[in-house]
């Protein structure tokens, strides 16, 4: 009984969308539309879909043959691509390992002990001078190394050479980025090292040396360090435990 109901109500359902279709199907004649076959679907829009050459239906013509055929054909693809590649190797190297080295910099912890980043100078000879009254009613975000000018600095970290350039209060610096997304700030230079932005560099690495250039004119020659954590500047004295690194003797 259930089970003829079902039935009834699935035939009733059927007309219904056959009596529906019918009614498309007039609607589109008199609209000029494609029309609608109800066993069919839509019919297809000449507008999109030209009508195929007689070759291509009965395929009684020589079909057109690519250019490149066969083996060959499926060769010449990789091979322009591995000689494009091979063209660009010198110039895509650099900038692959420069990412990957990047990353792996990124990801590596901040450091909790760094060696002084100048030449000669002792861990103890540092004195403290974090947030110092400066000009301008700033406070010093970094630590004065003091030394003879034209003394080596010395890159603290292992990382990337950011920027080697010039700022009023700097005057020559050198921006490196180390572990840890830290940002090593080196400045008052009296110039610097064979660096360039994108160099990677290894602690002790030869960044440049001591000056007064920037707003140091006149005062004693020093290396102003800073750095730049994500949430700003933190102080490095705490963290200048180490001699600085040997074998950076280089001018
Ligand atoms: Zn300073």
């Amino acid at each position: 009984m259930v089970r003829q109901c079902a039935s009834a109500k699935l035939h009733s359902d059927a007309r219904a969308t056959w009596r529906h279709a019918e009614f498309v199907s007039r609607a589109a004649v008199e609209a000029d539309m494609p029309q609608f076959d109800p066993h069919r679907g839509a019919a297809p829009d000449p507008s999109t879909s030209p009508a195929s050459p007689a070759s291509e239906r009965y395929g009684d013509a020589p079909r057109r043959r690519p250019l490149f055929a066969g083996v060959f054909g499926r060769l010449v693809g990789p091979a322009v691509a591995a000689a494009i590649l091979w063209a660009a190797w010198p110039w895509l190297q650099p900038k692959l390992e420069r990412a990957i080295y990047a990353a792996r910099l990124a990801a590596r912890p901040a450091p909790t002990a760094l060696p002084v980043p100048v030449q000669g100078v002792a861990a103890r000879a540092l004195r403290d001078t974090w947030h110092g009254a400066r000009s301008g009613g700033r406070k010093h975000e970094g630590i004065d190394v003091f030394a003879p000018r034209g003394r080596p600095v010395l890159s603290a970290t292992e990382g990337i050479v950011s920027r080697v350039g010039t700022n009023s209060l700097g005057g020559k610096v050198v921006w490196v980025m180390g572990p840890g997304r830290q940002m090593h700030y080196y400045a008052h230079l009296d110039g610097y090292a064979a660096i360039r932005a994108g160099d990677i560099v290894a602690p002790g690495t030869v960044l440049g040396y001591v000056g007064t250039t920037g707003n140091a004119r006149g005062t004693p020659p020093h290396l102003h360090y800073g750095i730049y954590a994500a949430g700003g500047a933190i102080n490095p004295y705490p963290l200048l435990k180490l001699p600085p690194t040997a074998g950076a003797q280089r001018r």
